[in-house]
């Protein structure tokens, strides 16, 4: 008998008819034997919907109230399921985040969590019911409602998994386990029987949106064994856990970002303590800077650039308008048609010539390199958005990833294949 958290994603809950059918997975476990507890994301594009909602009414909503109206589409989907358990004749039990004892610091939108409690769980457990618990959400030490981040639903669910000291973190989505690439970009993905936390942090802080990386972070800390898997069909997904291959794949994956922007200043006086000022403003006005490149200089002026988060791009610019006159640079330009992709693997270490191979191979296909970044297990490079996919693809082949079937895309609409596509994140 195992003690397991099943979260499920929105496309897994996004119509009666798919809550209906988790609810029946459920109930399965419980007949197995198992004792369970379900995460829930808001139905399908919920939290879209009420991100545009708030964006028609205030340009800058105050993140309080934004927290307070985002977590409502989780609260949603946690007592429709529990009404599905229920209609099968199992007792069920819904908890908003502050129920489910999720207490976070007070950094509205992309809180962390610092504590979890988990006496009203494990009590409904006892009684037995299957307690289904809102992800996303959680409450501060004001009692203010707060959000995790998008994709925050698996971050309540490794927490909860912790708090409870479950077997297994299941995360349910719409592809049955981590990919070699985006299966839906590289349909020659292959899928992976085990990936270590290293590996699966690098790949989703650079981009591959199947886990969130912090769900990945806090598993990583605290053992937390997450089994990424389909909600549609049966199959064995991919563990997420200590590594325990004696010889590392080089290359574990290929994950692409769309959600940075380019900024370059152009005409920057070749002096010291410019790029201090630059970085150290863009910095107090907390945006995100990733990569940074700085030109050699010629007759004393440089061009530096560097990549943020697009979310990020209207703090930078204010941030710029006013630094720029101060050091004197000539002007800023934003390129929003860029692209990361990074290539991931612990193995790299050990084995040189990885970006030989992967500049060689993007040469070869005429596709032009705007930056690039290494850690010891990443290396990431910047291409213009419109050979995202084309680079994903033959860097994937050239580095022997490649499978020998393609994926076949399993219960998706070709509606939410196209949603999916677009949000590029
Ligand atoms: P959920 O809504 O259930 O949280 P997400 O949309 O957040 O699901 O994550 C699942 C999606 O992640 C898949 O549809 C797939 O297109 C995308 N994805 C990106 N990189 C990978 C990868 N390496 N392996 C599998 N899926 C990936
Ligand atoms: N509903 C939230 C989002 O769309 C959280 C999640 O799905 O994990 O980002
Ligand atoms: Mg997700």
């Amino acid at each position: 008998m195992a003690l397991i958290v099943a979260k499920f994603g929105g496309t897994s809950v996004a119509s009666p008819e798919r809550i209906k059918n988790v609810a029946k997975r459920l109930v399965k476990m419980r007949q197995r034997g198992d004792r369970v507890v379900a995460v829930v994301s808001a139905m399908g594009k919920t939290t879209d919907e009420l991100v545009g909602l708030a964006a028609a009414i205030n340009d800058n909503p105050p993140l309080r109230e934004l927290d307070r109206l985002l977590s409502t589409g989780e609260q949603v989907s946690m007592a429709l399921l529990a009404m599905a358990i229920e209609a099968l004749g199992y007792k069920a039990m819904s908890f908003t985040g502050r129920q489910a004892g999720i207490e976070t610091n007070g950094t509205h939108n992309k809180a962390k969590i610092v504590k979890v409690h988990n006496e009203r769980i494990m009590e409904a457990l006892a009684c037995g019911y299957l307690p289904v618990v809102a992800g996303f959400q959680g409450i501060d030490e004001n009692g203010d409602i707060t959000t995790l981040g998008r994709g925050g639903s698996d971050t309540t669910a490794v927490a909860v998994a912790w708090g409870i000291g479950a077997d297994v973190c299941e995360i349910y989505s719409d592809v049955d386990g981590i990919y070699s690439a985006d299966p839906r970009v590289a349909p020659r993905a292959r899928k992976l029987a085990q990936v270590s936390y290293d590996d699966m942090l690098e790949l989703s802080s650079s981009g591959a949106g199947v886990l969130q990386s912090r769900a990945v972070e806090f598993a990583r800390k605290w053992k937390v064994v997450i089994h990424s898997r389909s909600a549609f069909t049966e199959a064995e997904g991919t563990y997420i856990k200590e590594d325990s291959q004696m010889e590392e794949a080089v290359i574990t994956g290929i994950a692409h970002d769309t959600s940075e922007v380019k900024v370059t200043i152009r005409g920057v006086p070749d002096s010291t303590g410019v790029a201090a000022k630059v970085f150290s403003g863009l910095a107090a006005n907390a945006v995100s800077v990733d990569m940074i490149i700085q030109n050699i200089s010629e007759d004393g002026f440089t061009d530096i650039s560097f990549t943020c988060p697009e979310g990020d791009l209207s703090k930078a610019v204010d941030t710029l308008e006013r630094v720029l006159p101060e050091i004197k640079a000539r002007e800023f330009v934003v390129d929003k048609d860029i692209a990361k992709v990074s290539l991931v693997g612990t193995g790299m270490k050990s084995s040189p010539g990885v970006a030989a191979r992967a500049f060689s191979t993007l040469g070869e296909h005429q596709i032009n390199i705007l930056a690039i970044s290494t850690s010891p297990i990443r290396l990431s490079i910047v291409v213009d958005s419109a050979q995202a996919t084309q680079a994903v693809q033959v860097l994937h082949t050239a580095f022997g990833l490649d499978s020998d079937s393609v994926f076949e895309e399993t219960q998706l609409s070709a509606e939410e294949i196209a949603a999916k596509m677009a949000k590029g994140r």
